[in-house]
């Protein structure tokens, strides 16, 4: 049973691959509350996940969106206008880097390695931004993003995904200011490490993991229910006054020094 009411609202999940996803998590929790939800996915190789899960909704949208693709960004949010007339909340859940940027030197990042992180993972917020504000700008709305400590911290080889979750994080604050006049509120959640398709990724992530639930002060590691449950109070009328906001649901690990 979840506690807020978003009946009657709508939300963009963009970034579920499979059941672990924390953008499932949050659709989960958004979905419960009363939302009315538009899912994406990139790639044929996913739509038969997406598709399943996104049974327990039967009312979601169900489109295809890379987000390096300007026509497939154009294309989603044509297809909410028309159905939806309007968006109250998008949620941000995509990262990539190529696999050879995520282990060895941060040196050796090339430069299409660092555009192609930097691309899909920071970048796509601002293009997907820009044409979710038409369709909140009468009503306000909220912008959600997913981020990672590795933006402030050295996390060793997470290499050039700090860097793009650096960019990201920044994006929030400058979109934040950019749309607070319209009543659109953008902010970031800098989870725990919970393993994913992406995160397992990442060279080293197991022990990323058992470092965090040793040293953080709840002495365990997180739950994607947890980010969805924080994902969903800052998209709801309880975060009203909510933005520009990086909200860690880590455990407590960011407060630690040794
Ligand atoms: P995930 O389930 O693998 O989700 C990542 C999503 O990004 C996938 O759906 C992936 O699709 C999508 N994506 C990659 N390239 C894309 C593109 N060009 N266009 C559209 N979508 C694309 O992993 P996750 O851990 O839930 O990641 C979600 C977000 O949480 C990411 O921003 C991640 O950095 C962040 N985060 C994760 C953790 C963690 O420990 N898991 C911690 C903090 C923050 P494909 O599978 O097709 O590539």
């Amino acid at each position: 049973m979840r506690t807020i009411d978003l009946s009657g609202s709508s939300a963009l999940v963009l970034g579920v691959a499979n059941q672990r996803s924390l953008a499932w998590a949050i659709a989960e929790a958004l979905g419960e509350a009363g939302c009315r939800l538009a899912f994406t996915y990139q790639g044929e190789r996913l739509h038969k996940n997406v598709n399943q899960l996104a049974e327990k909704f039967p009312d979601a949208l169900i489109m295809p969106c890379d987000v390096t693709s300007t026509e497939q960004i154009d294309g989603v949010f044509a297809e909410i206008e028309r159905e939806y007339g309007r968006l109250d909340t998008m949620v941000h859940s995509i990262a990539f880097a190529r696999r050879e940027d995520l282990e060895g030197t941060f040196r050796k990042t090339s430069r299409d390695g660092w555009r192609v992180a930097l691309e899909i993972s920071a970048y796509s917020l601002i293009a997907l931004a820009k044409r979710a504000v038409p369709l909140m700008e009468k009503e306000g709305g909220s912008i959600l993003a997913l981020s990672f400590i590795a933006s402030q911290r050295v996390f060793p080889n997470y290499n050039v995904m700090g860097s793009a979750k650096a960019a990201l994080e920044h994006a929030v604050r400058q979109l934040a200011y950019e749309l607070g006049p319209l009543n659109i509120r953008v902010n970031t959640i800098s989870a725990g490490p919970v393993p994913t398709l992406s995160a397992r990724g990442i060279s080293g992530f197991t022990g990323m993991v058992s470092h965090h639930r040793e040293h953080a002060p709840l002495q365990r590691g997180i739950e994607p229910r947890e980010v969805g449950d924080a994902a969903l109070f800052l998209c709801s009328p309880m975060a009203s006054a909510i933005t520009g906001e990086t909200l860690y649901v880590d455990a407590g690990y960011h407060v630690m020094g040794v």
